[in-house]
């Protein structure tokens, strides 16, 4: 854990006009909804803030206030260089490392304001001039919620701000089942209820929205694709871009579908192998209990997370990443 303390951010908020918020490709619920909180709040201390994010995130996140604000890098790299330039503060948030923004940091690393992380993730990289730092926290928007209430910001926080912090607090939870579940998390919910913020609402604005393809997709995956690793308790699946196309796949209709097979029992490991748009083989590990799936997708494929959900990438082929996971599996165990 690493922490500032509030004064410290009390005081570089305050100071500061030009503020510029990221977080990482991809963005997920936790990265958006921490993000738009974070945004949400500064516009209500006046400032001037703008969210950047690296690449384009899925639609059922477009319903998050302040989403029509969203600049993406990808589509506008002219435009983000001059806001980074401009900014007198930056926040990163649900990331630690600059590689995890792709082209995006580069541009960081070449920003004269300071930059505060706001993180839960595990080994953070030192490229920030303040950091909040907690991998007990379950999520980035716990973490938000804690600093504006530690700097003296808890009566601004409205319903938009406590919408986007359960977007974050939900995701990144698995609607509350992790084990990074605590009683803080709790009493935060309790808090963001009282500002009128409807959880049914955010969670069907979240999980009801899936196309008649991508619950076809969900089908297919399980009876088709589920496969088990032979002597260890571990599945995946791996997809290939033709099979997503089948089913006219958007951003984010793979989400969550990594943990499926851990309702079979005795499924200690579980991953899913997709070929991207990008052009390599996106990874995504989970586990249950002390398996350390960050430190394997670090040594082994180019990646990092939590403990038990990880990410990563493969420049190798869809079908030589899996021998590559299956082969090494048994280091897991
Ligand atoms: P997901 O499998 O949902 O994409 O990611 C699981 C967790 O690992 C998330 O917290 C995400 O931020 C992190 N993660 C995903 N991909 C990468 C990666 O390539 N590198 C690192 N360091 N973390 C990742
Ligand atoms: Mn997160």
């Amino acid at each position: 854990m690493q922490k500032d303390s509030f004064l410290k951010f009390k005081n570089v908020i305050k100071k500061s006009n030009n503020i510029v918020i990221t977080t990482h490709f991809s963005p997920d619920g936790d990265a958006m909804g921490s993000s738009l909180a974070l945004y949400n709040y500064l516009l209500k201390l006046k400032k001037k803030v703008k969210v950047v994010v690296p690449n384009a995130y899925p639609e059922f996140l477009d319903w998050l206030p302040g989403n029509n604000q969203v600049i993406i890098h990808q589509k506008n790299e002219a435009k983000v260089e001059k806001l980074v330039k401009a900014a007198d503060l930056i926040f990163t948030l649900d990331f630690n490392s600059l590689k995890r923004i792709e082209k995006l940091g580069l541009v960081l690393e070449k920003a004269i304001a300071p930059i505060v992380m706001v993180d839960h993730h595990q080994q953070p990289d030192k490229y920030a001039s303040y950091y909040f730092h907690d991998v007990a926290a379950c999520s980035t928007c716990e973490l938000i919620f804690e600093l504006i209430v530690g700097i003296g910001g808890k009566a601004l926080i409205d319903k938009k701000i406590a919408a986007c912090l359960y977007t974050g607090l939900m995701t990144d939870t698995g609607s509350f089942r992790y084990p990074s579940v605590t009683s803080k998390t709790h009493l935060i919910l309790s808090e963001l209820l009282k500002t009128g913020m409807v959880p049914a609402d955010v969670h069907s604005a979240v999980y009801d929205t899936y196309s008649y393809e991508r619950l076809k997709l969900l089908g297919y995956l399980l009876s088709e694709k589920m496969e088990l690793v032979k002597d260890v308790p571990a599945a995946y699946f791996a997809i290939s871009e033709k099979e997503l196309q089948k089913f006219n796949y958007k951003k984010g209709d793979t989400e969550g579908i990594v943990n499926y097979p851990f309702s079979i029992k005795g499924i200690k490991v579980c991953a899913m192998f997709t070929e991207s748009e990008e052009g390599y083989i996106k990874i995504s590990f989970r586990s249950k209990g002390k398996i350390d799936v960050n430190k394997f997708a670090r040594e082994h494929f180019n990646g990092g997370g939590h403990i038990n959900a990880a990410g990563g990438r493969s420049d190798i082929t869809l079908a030589e990443t899996v021998t590559k996971f299956t082969t090494l599996a048994k280091t897991l165990f």
